[in-house]
């Protein structure tokens, strides 16, 4: 495995697989590598000859008062993981951004609400990051997972709509035994906000399982994820249409999503199920 830690070295190790003819598949993280990770890696890996992972802290997608400087890290770890996945390049510059660096690439409607709105230049940051990245890197795939659903289909839409040439595989969001999205921010919880973390999915899961049964509203649903609920903050539970990722009054024809995020102190946890017909992803 090649450790690529300036933006010019990645570029040019890019350059040279393109030009022998190579597919590129890349993961883009910001470290502190879990199974939700390790299951992207092993999702792109078969699907192109070689395969870079990015670990990077994009200090543009953090607000003023999040976790920025205090963003668990492990690059022994980390690369150890890589390796074990068989990946050919792990990028891991300490800074990415040239000096003056002046432009933002912003996607609307899919992010007038969830995680975009409670943290305002967010998405921003992230659709940023990853046009640059995906420069950088020249990559034919990339995969996303659905624990960040938000993220996922505006990076789908931006690609979209800049003729950018990679394509966007989503990944299944992967659980802990006992049934905790997997995150890096994980590591913040003490054993007692871990236990009331669990709430969390279990929300979901009776809202996706009421749905199933026929319940359709979602105030109705929304209320019975509340109560299950066990946070020091709820940032928001919301039924939203899956491809929109605005608001919808009752499940229908169309694929939705129950989203939540919550705080625990100042950790702030998200995931998310399916409702609805199923996604067809393209
Ligand atoms: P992060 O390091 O948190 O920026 O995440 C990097 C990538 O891993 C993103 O595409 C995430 O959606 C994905 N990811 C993080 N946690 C999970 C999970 N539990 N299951 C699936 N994918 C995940």
């Amino acid at each position: 495995m090649e450790h690529l830690s300036s933006h010019e070295a990645m570029s040019a190790w890019s350059a040279a697989e393109k030009a022998a003819g190579r597919t590129v598949g890349f993961v883009p993280t910001m470290g502190y590598l879990h199974e939700g990770h390790r299951s992207l890696m092993r999702l792109v890996r078969p699907m192109v000859d070689r395969l870079v992972v990015s670990i990077y802290v994009n200090p543009l997608q953090f607000g003023p008062h999040e976790d920025l400087d205090v963003y668990p890290r492990d690059p022994e770890g980390d690369a150890a993981a890589c390796e074990a996945e068989g990946v050919d390049a792990l990028f891991m510059p300490p800074d990415l951004y040239p000096d003056g660096f002046s432009t933002q690439v912003a996607v609307h409607g899919l992010t007038d609400h969830l995680c975009a709105a409670s943290r305002p230049g967010h998405m921003e940051g992230v659709a940023t990051v990853c046009t640059r990245l995906f420069l950088l890197t020249r990559c034919d795939v990339a995969a996303f997972g659905e624990k960040d659903f938000q993220q996922l289909m505006v990076i789908r839409r931006m690609v979209t709509d800049l003729a950018i040439p990679t394509r966007i595989v989503p990944g299944p969001l992967v659980r802990d035994a006992d049934g905790v999205a997997l995150s890096s921010r994980n590591a913040y919880l003490s054993a007692a906000q871990r236990e009331r973390a669990r709430t969390l999915h279990r929300a979901l899961f009776r809202m996706q399982a009421a749905e199933r049964d026929g319940v359709r509203g979602a105030d109705a649903l929304r209320a019975m994820g509340r109560e299950i609920i066990d946070c020091d903050r709820l940032d928001y539970l919301e039924v939203m249409d899956a491809e929109t990722l605005q608001p919808i009054d009752a499940v229908g024809d169309r694929p939705a999503r129950a989203l939540v995020a919550a705080f625990y102190g100042s950790t702030r946890l998200i995931d998310n199920v399916a409702l609805g017909p199923e996604l067809a992803w393209t």
